[in-house]
Parts: C-alpha cells; structure tokens; sequence
C-alpha cells in the first residue's frame, strides 16, 4: 500500500459511481480510481472532492493506483461558492495536469504542490486579489518547470532598475541601448520589483506584495503572457476564467 499527502485537482465521476481523480503530490501527478466515491455511504466522499488536501491511502492495480482510504486535512470551502476563484483554480490545476511539476531534485521537491496549496490559501482566505494571485503562480510556476527569466539587469550591461523591457521568450531584460527588437514589455520599476520578488523569494512570502491597480493589470498581462509563451498550450480553463473577468 502507498501512502501519500496530495492535492485533489482533478476529479471525473464514473457511470459505476466511482471517481476518477488526479492528484498533485510532491513527486508528481497521480492518477487514482475510487470505487463507489458517490455512494452516500461512502467513506472515501469528503476526502476526494476537488481540491481537497487528504491523506490518501491506494494500492497499485491493474490500471493503476485504487484507493483505500481518504482522509482530508485541509479543505478549501470559500471557493466553491465563488465561481470565479473556482475558475481560476481550475486553471492551475489544468496547467499543471498539462506540463508537470517542473525540475525533479530534492531541493524542489514539493515546490508546485506547496505553490498551489498557498494560492488555493489566499483565494480561500479572501486577504489577497484574485488577479494577483492568478500572476503570482503563473510566474512563480513557470520558475518551477525551468523557466525562471534572468532578472538581474539588462542582459547586455547589467542596467538594474529603469527602462528596461522585459523579452518573453528568452525571458531576458534589455535597456532601451540594447533592445533590438520592437517586442517585449516595458517594465515600470514596481512591477519588475514585483517579478524579481515572485521569482525570486521565498515560497511562503511571495503574495506578500501590494501593487497599484494599474501596476497589478500590467504584472497580469505579462506573467499570463510569460506562462503562456513557455508552455505553448491553449487551455480552455483559462479562456474561461478569462471570460468571467
Ligand atoms: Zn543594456
């Protein structure tokens, strides 16, 4: 038997009552079949609802893992009762199901499982806005699966702080002398003091910023954009969120 604390971020009711869920733990994304979730009796119904935090308990079988036993630790109920933060939740959850958890060494272990348990946190919590969560994980996660932008100044003579515009696809920073290309985004300092602080702090800290609201527009455009770029996928759960903003 396995024994493993995940993160429910996928879940498919069967026509047998069972559940199909896809569950985000620190070494990966699992694929793991529940007989009978639906069933009122169930003891395996709390502990497998999306986007809980259970401890879950399967056994390998023919088609892979099948559950034993759930037990959630955390539940996140705010956001089911607002549509947009479960739309946008969605999203995560679609882009990790899509591009993975990112660099596979000790010192990362966990990182995009605790990246999305600290969001699904302050989505709960109610004590951070939505969009700039939505930045925080799309760039933080994009650092996550390899694509951490080089921040240090311009790339040419290390320019630090103003004017300089911020190149998605190589995710390097120029200075208007070494810019070649009418392409990129201008920075203004706040919200390249912002990127560097996302990228670059500690995990736990990284919603712990305030910006202006027109700041958080211009963080929001380029960090969906960096994300997009880098994993080259259209995904429907973020059309959709879009939509609803
Ligand atoms: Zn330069």
């Amino acid at each position: 038997m396995i024994t493993k604390n995940g993160l429910i971020i996928g879940v498919t009711e069967l026509e047998d009552k069972g559940r199909y869920l896809r569950v985000l733990t620190a070494d990966g994304v699992h694929e793991v079949y529940v007989r009978g979730a639906k069933k009122i009796t169930s003891k395996n119904n709390a502990g497998t609802e999306i986007f809980c935090f259970s401890k879950l308990c399967a056994t390998p079988g023919k088609n892979g893992l099948v559950l034993d036993s759930s037990e959630p630790a955390r539940q996140f109920y705010n956001l089911r009762f607002d549509i947009k933060k479960l739309a946008l939740a969605n999203y995560f959850a679609e882009v990790i199901i899509h591009n993975g958890i990112g660099i596979d060494s000790d010192e990362k272990k966990g990182e995009t499982l605790n990246l999305f348990l600290l969001c699904l946190h302050y989505l709960d919590a109610g004590n951070r806005e939505t969009a700039l969560i939505k930045s925080v994980f799309e760039l933080r996660y994009a650092c996550e699966i390899g694509f951490m932008p080089r921040l240090i100044g311009c790339d040419v003579c290390h320019k630090y702080d103003e004017g300089l515009t911020f190149i998605l696809q190589s995710g390097k920073l120029l200075c208007a002398e070494h810019l070649r290309e009418n392409k990129g985004y201008p920075l203004s300092p706040a919200v390249l003091h912002a990127i560097r602080f996302v990228c670059l702090s500690e995990l736990k800290k990284i919603c712990d910023f305030k910006l202006s609201n027109e700041a958080e527009r211009e963080l929001a455009v380029i960090s969906e954009n960096y994300l997009t770029c880098h994993t080259e996928k259209h995904l429907k759960s973020l059309s959709y969120y879009n939509r609803l903003s």
